[in-house]
């Protein structure tokens, strides 16, 4: 996968432009992104990103990989708690849940369904399956992870010696309750 694509929210007003292949494509099980995902559905005209069993697919972008197209006064973040350290980016156009910034991280984590089906990346784990209360009935297709390998973290690395240890900021205007 070379060249840039171009995906968006909902309603079209907010688009983004991801650059090249992702760093990795995985689906989480962890309990922050389950609650997060469950509150943001809420939101008025939100549609719920899990797959039937609880999964925020997503695909990590090196951060100077990612570029904001249009729509960029619709950005709000989003955090579990006031003193959370991670966010989640929302487009308020139509509500439609951007990505996930992790605290200090030099990548972003998002969230396939901005992808037209036909395009979509495929998940190649599911990792943080050891929240699940019982992860029994998870599909055998891909790797089930507990929480992630050191494969996961090294490729994590090699994309930010890539990037010159830089960390691009993202800048969100509004703040979401929900
Ligand atoms: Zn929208
Ligand atoms: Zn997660």
């Amino acid at each position: 996968m070379s060249g840039t694509t171009h995906i968006g929210c909902a309603c079209g007003r907010t688009r983004l432009e991801v650059q090249g292949a992702p760093i990795l494509v995985s689906e989480c099980l962890c309990n922050s992104c389950r609650t997060a995902a469950g509150r943001l559905a809420a939101l008025p005209s939100a549609k719920n990103m899990l797959t039937s069993y609880g999964a925020t697919p997503c695909a990590e972008y090196r951060k100077d990989r990612v570029r904001i197209l249009s729509g960029a006064e619709h950005l709000s973040e989003f955090r579990l708690s006031a003193e959370a350290g991670s966010r989640r980016v929302v487009a308020t156009c139509c509500n439609t849940p951007l990505f996930l910034e992790m605290k200090g991280a030099h990548w972003l984590s998002i969230y396939l369904h901005l992808w037209p089906d036909e395009a979509r990346p495929k998940a190649g784990m599911r990792t943080m399956t050891g929240d699940l209360p019982d992860a029994s009935s998870l599909p055998a297709d891909i790797p089930n992870l507990k929480s992630h390998t050191v494969s996961f973290y090294a490729k994590l690395l090699g994309a930010w010696i890539a990037m010159g240890f830089r960390n691009p900021k993202i800048e969100v205007g509004g703040k979401i309750n929900a």
